[in-house]
């Protein structure tokens, strides 16, 4: 089986010398363990960061991957079963069944069980939760979401759409403003050739937004929270621009616009609910069936891309969900 592992912590924007691959001999599956092989793996931003808090150097990537139970002795896990598993960036793992999570009984033959780790996987969950548990999003309002093509912010604005708001998604290619305006967002804006995000901001919003889902950080961020109403809402989800920085940024940050428009932010990660994921997994599920829910995917072939895909993801090649077909 093969493994790529994290050579050397990555300084700035990770490098394909960053990683190596090897080669690895499994032991047999104990009692209660199960073998697995690796069929779709993600590759996700929080990779970047976590890898300096939660790895070594020479770790296996974290990651998590959609796999088939090939070998098993564990009774909850059949032979020919499909689960999503913290595997990291492996073809085949040994485990036993702490963190593996079985593909819902529902899941419909004719759907790619991609979308376990995309729009009915975390990223979509994460959608979800900022937008009802830390929204709390209300019909008419006008939601604010960057990094609008990708995983989280793709369902984001269809969920929004779906209760009845305004939405406006700004994203870093035209093909990508495109791909939103299909989804169904009001104003799109590319805030690469935008040239003031202030002015793209607010003419996308002359009303001003009540909600924004937060991805991105820095000037973004910034330039944001200025086009805010009063009393409105921040889920801060994701950093993306900040994450390949080497040193961190401190600001300025609109520190009186807070105050002045009374604004409330919250920080989250989707695990919080864990304890709710199966019944929103078949919510997100249903959407998708009823045609609510558009999810579109960025799939690398082989095992052996997995570098270059989690490389193209950071530097914007994706639209939709960034994946590795082994
Ligand atoms: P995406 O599918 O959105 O892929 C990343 C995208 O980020 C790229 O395609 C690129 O699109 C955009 N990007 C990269 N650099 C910048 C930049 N400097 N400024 C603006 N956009 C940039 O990834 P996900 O949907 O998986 O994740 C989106 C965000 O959500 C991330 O910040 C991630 O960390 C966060 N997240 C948080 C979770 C939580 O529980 N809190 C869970 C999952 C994700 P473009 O071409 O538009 O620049």
């Amino acid at each position: 089986s093969k493994a790529w592992t994290l050579t050397k912590h990555f300084d700035g924007w990770p490098k394909k010398s960053d990683f190596t691959l090897k080669l690895e001999t499994l032991p047999e599956p104990k009692d209660g363990e199960v073998l697995l092989e690796a069929v779709f793996l993600s590759v996700d931003p929080y990779m970047r960061p976590f890898s300096k808090i939660r790895m070594n150097e020479g770790d296996v990537m974290i990651g998590t991957q959609v796999a088939k139970v090939i070998q098993s002795n564990n009774p909850a896990f059949a032979v020919g079963s499909h689960v999503v598993g913290r595997c990291g960036w492996r073809t085949h793992t040994v485990c036993d069944a702490t963190g593996l999570v079985p593909i819902m009984e529902e899941w419909p033959e004719d759907v790619s069980l991609s979308l376990a780790l995309g729009a009915i996987g975390m990223p979509g969950l994460t959608a979800l939760y900022g937008i009802e548990e830390i929204l709390e999003l209300k019909a008419g309002e006008t939601l604010l979401v960057n990094a609008a093509a990708g995983a989280v912010g793709s369902v984001v604005g269809q969920i929004a759409k779906i209760k009845g708001c305004r939405v406006v998604g700004s994203a870093g290619s035209d093909a990508k403003v495109a791909f939103l305006r299909e989804l169904g967002f009001d104003r799109t804006f590319n805030y690469k050739t935008v040239g003031s995000l202030e002015d793209a901001l607010r003419t996308a919003a002359p009303e001003g937004y009540d909600c924004f889902f937060e991805n991105v950080g820095g000037p973004f961020y910034s330039a944001a929270l200025e086009q805010m109403n009063d009393f409105g809402r921040v889920a801060v989800c994701g950093g993306i621009s900040l994450y390949n920085d080497t040193t961190a940024q401190t600001g300025p940050y609109p520190h009186m616009t807070m105050i002045v428009k009374q604004l409330k932010m919250e920080g989250f990660v989707q695990g919080r609910w864990e304890h709710k994921h199966p019944e929103d997994l078949k919510r997100l599920m249903r959407w998708m069936r009823e045609g609510r829910l558009r999810c579109r995917e960025h799939i690398t072939e082989g095992f052996d891309n997995m570098p270059s895909a989690f490389i193209g993801m950071l530097q914007g090649e994706n639209i939709g969900k960034a994946l590795v077909k082994v």
